[in-house]
């Protein structure tokens, strides 16, 4: 069963109950206390708010994007080589909770934004397929990013919008749709389309307990990668971060050894294998918000503005999991940060 939250408090931006979008959402809570504000940054990044205690109970905010549709590549993800790589920011803030995550640190409130007007995200969108710097390569565009939109997808079905546009844009057009849902019956009944990835990230069961609170267990997540397989869609395994938890190497053996016994290597797209990195920036002000997260006390390793591993340890974690991955799948789609 998909894990979703319940929203006690809505804030609704000036004018964005005007969009379909908004008002879908509003129908499915008509119990929610409805708050009018002008502008959704008044709520969501008023200073002193109490990350930790928000995530326990997240209030929805529905806005509108003024601006900045579409932002360029990040070096913290895997595919920044590709020059058409673009990610956007449909929701702020996630319904999952991992200790390793970066908007701990990266936003003041634990409130979920969702903005409503995705016909100007589909517009900018457009333009950027018209102007990407290589035509000969679709605009890879990773839509769930700073969040998990299939984890969120029965609430706001920003996945099925985005699958709806990109139909009939192969080759011009490549989405990403990265998660921890279990949730791909919400996707269920449309085709399968070439533009558009769905990418799980999977973790040791030990690391989905201990690290990534609120989601789905393995299990649910490997049974929903397999259902979408079947139904013919493009699927990418991750697995990043790859934690160094006790017996990591046993645990992550055991992860590889389950993933391949529910899914053929062949059906994978590809793996994308990364280890922790946060801004250093964001790193403090996580660690401030949330100091009871054991994770923020290991002995990290400060890099050219990034909090990571020491590289002996970076490498072991990954070439450890590389090497697994290695025995089933060709070297070239095995991708690491
Ligand atoms: S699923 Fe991703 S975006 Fe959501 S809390 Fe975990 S790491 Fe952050």
């Amino acid at each position: 069963m998909p894990l979703e939250p319940s929203y006690s408090h809505i804030y609704v931006e000036n004018g964005a109950a005007d969009y379909p979008f908004a008002k879908s959402l509003l129908e499915k809570f008509k119990r929610a206390k409805v708050i009018n504000i002008h502008d959704y940054k008044e709520v969501f990044n008023r200073p002193k708010q109490d990350f930790d205690l928000q995530k326990q109970s997240p209030k929805l905010i529905l806005a509108v994007k003024k601006d900045k549709f579409l932002y360029d590549g990040s070096r913290f993800v895997q595919d920044s080589n590709n020059i058409n790589f673009f990610y956007n920011a449909l929701s702020l803030n996630c319904p999952y909770d991992c200790s390793y995550c970066y908007l701990q640190g990266m936003y003041s409130s634990a409130n979920q934004v969702c903005f409503v007007n995705l016909e100007d995200f589909f517009s900018a969108t457009e333009q950027a397929i018209e102007v990407r710097r290589d035509q000969s390569q679709p605009l890879y565009l990773c839509i769930s990013y700073d969040t998990d939109l299939l984890g969120f997808e029965s609430i706001a079905p920003y996945c099925r919008k985005w699958i709806e546009f990109c139909r009939g844009r192969a080759g011009e057009l490549l989405i990403e749709i990265r998660t921890k849902s279990a949730n791909f019956s919400a996707l269920a009944d449309l085709p399968a389309d070439p533009s558009v990835v769905l990418a799980w990230s999977l973790s040791p069961q030990e690391v989905c307990h201990r690290h990534e609170r609120k989601t789905p267990s393995l299990k649910s997540r490997l049974h929903a990668m397999s259902q979408a397989i079947q139904a013919g869609w493009q699927v990418r395994l991750c697995i990043d971060p790859i934690l160094p938890i006790d017996n990591w190497d046993a645990c992550y053996r055991e992860l590889v050894d389950i993933i391949f016994m529910e899914i053929k290597p062949e059906a994978l797209l590809d793996a994308h294998l990364g280890v922790f990195r946060m801004s250093t920036d964001f790193f403090s002000n996580a660690r401030k918000r949330r100091p009871a997260q054991e994770l923020f006390y290991r002995p990290w390793k400060r890099e050219r503005g990034t909090i990571t591993h020491p590289e002996a340890e970076r490498e072991a974690l990954t070439n450890y999991v590389k090497t697994l991955l290695a025995k089933r799948l060709p070297e070239e789609k095995i991708r690491i940060w």
